[in-house]
């Protein structure tokens, strides 16, 4: 449940009329829901009381600093993929010690720099960056804590779902070599081997998947004690799924409920990295419709949110539900909504059967919270869009939208063109 609720005919988010804060801050932007967001991690949180757990949110999906904050002061930490969100969760406020290091391409900087930060753990996806990581620990006098990504292979076909946890993806180690990467690990002088990784696919509404692929996991855990290497830390990774249309993905006690008689004995630490089912659908993009236009095919919807503010809907085909702000009678029509960018890939819905909207009218395009502001860029010269907070019967910007002076910061025209 979020809270961007119609009042008699009025959008609120939480208890501030969205209209309100549009009139305001201007369109477009990003609105988030405070009480929503502790609702999605606590949810977590709760359905995994009874087992040790920590809650990492990939903020790949989200990672704006007070959003970090909040989920930090709820006891979370961050699965990162980057130096720079490194850098955004420290700023942020989230306890190093719950801090691991995700993705396939980790440079030697950025392993010095979360060694010099005391990270919780690196999850590794391949021998030649666990022999980097041994030599800069090496360099830098200390053991670097790792879990190996292990891709499990879990069949697509009794699952179909959007997947990286397969033999084709470039994640993870594939589960047949794991154990000799497992060998190696411990092996290196510079490398303590705490845990274990998986993350198998995003926007996931089945339980199955988790529970296939953890078994394999698991497997492979009584193999590695056999070998004397015992992993504290098991981490199932994210990817459960939210609605966006009419899909009805597990909650978070579901999936405690399907693997916990799994994990229940294991004495091990779970780890899980939501991002999308923290975030997503405690974000909505607020836009204002700027012209209507009838084609000869096609009728259109112009507004001033673009592919550049929300990139989903052209990049992944993804489903927005967009919702008019003040709601009243209106004809059925079925259109394209459009923004300004000179692309046709530019939309934020194709062939939509929505109401008919007027120029001037402000527009909520549903569930933008993960990969929305993240994904954003400055395409066509488009400043990026504010962030808003709403907590109770107040909103708070907490991020600026950018000027035409922040479009050109760092460039400089060389001496020779001058
Ligand atoms: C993207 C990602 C996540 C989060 O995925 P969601 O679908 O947003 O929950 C978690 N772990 C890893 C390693 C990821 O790459």
């Amino acid at each position: 449940m979020h809270e961007f609720q119609y009042r008699q005919n009025e959008l609120y988010c939480e208890d501030v009329p969205v209209k309100t804060i549009a009139k305001e801050v201007g369109t477009p932007f990003y609105l988030y829901s405070a009480k929503t967001l502790l609702n999605h991690y606590r949810a977590y949180d709760s359905a995994f009381a009874s087992i040790p757990h920590i809650i990492t949110f990939a903020m790949k999906a989200n990672s704006n600093l007070a959003i970090l904050r909040l989920f930090a002061r709820e006891g979370g930490g961050a699965d990162i993929v980057s130096a720079g969100e490194l850098y955004r969760a420290l700023q942020a406020g989230v306890d190093p010690q719950k801090i691991n290091f995700a993705g396939v391409g980790k440079t030697a900087e950025e392993i010095r720099y979360a060694l010099e930060s005391n990270i919780l753990m690196f999850n590794v996806e391949s021998s030649q960056e666990l022999r980097k990581i041994d030599e800069v620990a090496g360099r830098m006098k200390k053991k670097a804590r790792v879990a190996l990504r292990v891709n499990p292979n879990v069949d697509p076909k009794t699952h179909p779902y959007i997947s990286t946890g397969l033999k084709k993806h470039k994640f993870g180690i594939s589960i047949d070599k794991a154990l000799e990467e497992y060998k190696l690990a411990a092996s290196l002088k510079h490398i303590e081997v705490v845990g274990i990784h998986q993350h198998i696919g995003s926007q996931l509404t089945e339980t199955a998947p988790y529970v296939d692929a953890l078994r394999r996991l698991l497997g492979l855990v009584e193999e590695l004690k056999k070998l004397g290497i015992d992993v504290q830390y098991v981490n199932i990774g994210g990817g459960l799924g939210i609605t966006y249309d009419d899909e009805t993905p597990p909650l978070p006690k579901e999936l405690a409920t399907a693997i916990g008689p799994l994990v229940k004995d294991l004495k091990c630490i779970l780890i899980m990295e939501p991002g999308r089912a923290l975030v997503g659908n405690a974000g909505i993009l607020v836009t204002k419709v700027l012209y209507t236009k009838e084609g000869d095919a096609k009728k259109f919807v112009i507004v001033d949110a673009a592919m550049n503010d929300l990139i989903r809907p052209s990049f992944y085909g993804a489903f927005h539900l967009i919702q008019p702000v003040i709601r009243r009678e209106r004809k059925p029509i079925t259109a394209d909504v459009v923004g300004p960018i000179c692309e046709s890939a530019d939309f934020l819905a194709k062939d939509r059967e929505m109401e008919e909207c007027l120029p001037e009218e402000y527009l909520a395009v549903m569930s933008a919270g993960a990969y929305g502001f993240a994904m954003a860029s400055n395409y066509n010269a488009r400043p990026r869009v504010p962030e808003i907070l709403v907590n109770g019967d107040r909103y708070f910007t907490v991020r600026d939208r950018e000027t035409h002076a922040d479009l050109i910061k760092g460039e400089h025209i060389p001496d020779f063109l001058k």
